[in-house]
């Protein structure tokens, strides 16, 4: 579970998340969409720490973000999915899988190959393991992205826009493998305007604007009757 609590960030004098409270459960799929710069990829950049806040309070699975071990017992359970994939050039696709698990959870070689092999078989691609990441399309290298973060074998998984850098054609594969984690009960938080994706997977969504966090709701109610004028306007704009 996450628990963040009124949480603020500034980035010098510009405030960029507004005493924001939310509150995601074990196994609870959360959706968060709202317009450009209202805060939503700082927000769960805060969850794994790869921003700081300036006050309020992050707890996740029990453990309070507040020193470097706290940080790293957090990271240690949250996996992080970008719109760049990230996978290292010059290594191959296994390569990439069993670098984590070996480098910083100390597994043999074999046992992380194992691994590596179970979630490239779980994102459907486990005849591309030997390749270099340019040699795949961009559905496949995201699929390999999402199949390394779960090598970790995370808690919980933040997307951040995973098919936003995607050709038309291979969202919907990408979005399939993100469909399977949450319906295998993983808890996540998926910052998307996918929303189709959203009434499909989404148990709550949260519309943020200008760093707060103003409304949230099912997907049903959500879509069918946003309360606020600004939610209103951005349905209007994305639907
Ligand atoms: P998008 O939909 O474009 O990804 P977003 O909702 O993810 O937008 P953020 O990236 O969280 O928005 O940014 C929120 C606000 O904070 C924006 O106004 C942005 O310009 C500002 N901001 C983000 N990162 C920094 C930074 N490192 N330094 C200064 N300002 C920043
Ligand atoms: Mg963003």
């Amino acid at each position: 579970a996450i628990e963040i609590r009124q949480l603020n960030k500034w980035y010098d004098d510009f405030h960029a998340l507004k005493d924001i409270d939310l509150t995601v459960a074990h196994g609870e799929r959360i959706v968060v969409c709202g317009p450009s710069g209202s805060g939503k990829s700082t927000l769960i950049r805060c969850v794994n720490s790869l921003e700081t806040h300036d006050s309020g309070q992050i707890v996740v699975d029990g453990i309070v973000m507040k020193d470097r071990a706290s940080v790293d017992s957090i990271r240690s359970e949250v996996g992080m999915v970008f719109q760049q994939f990230n996978l290292f050039p010059h290594l191959t696709i296994m390569q990439n899988l069993t670098l984590g698990p070996m480098k910083a959870r100390g597994m043999s070689r074999a046992d992380a190959e194992a691994r590596a092999m179970k979630y490239l078989e779980r994102v459907r691609i486990p005849d591309q393991a030997h390749k270099k990441p340019r040699a795949l399309s961009g559905g496949q290298q995201q699929r390999v992205a999402i199949a390394r973060s779960l090598c970790m074998e995370p808690k919980i998984m933040l997307f951040d826009e995973p098919t936003s850098a995607l050709d038309p054609e291979m969202i919907s594969e990408v979005l399939d493998v993100i469909v399977d984690l949450a319906e295998d009960g993983m808890t996540m938080i998926v910052v998307t305007h996918e929303m189709g994706f959203a009434r499909r997977a989404a148990d709550r969504m949260v519309f943020m604007d200008q760093g707060a966090v103003v409304e949230t709701g099912t997907p049903e109610d959500f879509f069918e009757r946003p309360r606020t004028k600004r939610c209103q306007t951005f349905l209007n704009q994305i639907l």
